[in-house]
């Protein structure tokens, strides 16, 4: 049976997340935040009061670390070591930890692991930031989002807002995303890159259903 396996990639905040719920919804199919685990690793380092760019630490914390996701219709949600931390893994902290922790190649290894029997047992709409190039290479569609860092920082932070976090800056997110940027472009091991084949989609300045759209409408042609 081929299963229908859509990666959409691309630096933080440029949209993915959205567009790939909304897809998954369309198409009726499940959504795969990759994110979500590279930020339960980086939750369990920093819990356990490790350098989340301690790569020897890396390496020995991933070995027996158990990251379980649930769908719940169109929701993912993500277990770490029993418990639900789908709340905990979207704080400041985090994405800058998931962003260390996400070059070490032994943690890739393991996270990719899982993304691709997902992928093997089920259709899927993947996000994250190597899903064309590495994860499946062989995916029919790719998408790979970008968008200005102003603009990612400006939806990052109502986002933050939205989700009841007051503590923070426009211009402290667009550090941390300019961060993140570098650091997931410059890793050695599976970077943050557009594959070859995929669609790229500037959204700075289109709304979330236009993206969606266009999205949508790609998919379409190419299966007909
Ligand atoms: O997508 P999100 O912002 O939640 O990802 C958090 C971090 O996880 C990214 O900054 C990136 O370093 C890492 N990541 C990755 N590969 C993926 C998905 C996320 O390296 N497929």
């Amino acid at each position: 049976m081929t299963r229908i396996n859509i990666a959409i990639d691309g630096p933080a905040g440029a949209g993915k997340s959205t567009v790939a719920k909304a897809v998954a919804k369309d198409m009726n199919i499940i959504y795969l935040d990759t994110g979500a685990m590279y930020r339960a690793v980086a939750l369990k380092a920093i819990q356990s009061g490790f350098d989340t760019r301690d790569q020897v630490v890396l390496e020995a914390l991933v070995k027996d670390i158990d990251i379980r996701i649930e769908h719940d219709g169109n929701e993912q949600r993500i277990f770490l070591d029993g418990k639900d931390v789908s709340g905990d893994i979207r704080t400041a902290e985090v994405s800058i930890g998931a962003s260390n922790v996400a070059v070490n190649p032994a943690v890739r290894i393991k996270l990719v692991e899982l993304q691709r029997k997902i992928a093997k047992d089920n259709d899927v709409v993947m996000d994250g930031r190597d899903i064309g190039t590495y994860v499946l290479p062989d995916a029919r569609h790719k998408f790979f989002l970008t968008a200005s860092i102003e603009e990612r920082a400006k939806r990052r932070y109502y986002e933050m807002i939205g989700k009841g976090m007051s503590d923070i800056t426009i211009s402290q997110i667009e550090k941390d995303i300019s961060y993140r940027d570098k650091n997931d472009s410059s890793r050695a091991f599976a970077p943050l890159s557009k594959a070859s084949d995929a669609i790229e989609i500037d959204t700075t300045s289109l709304s979330e259903q236009e993206v969606v759209d266009c999205v949508l409408s790609h998919i379409t042609n190419k299966n007909e």
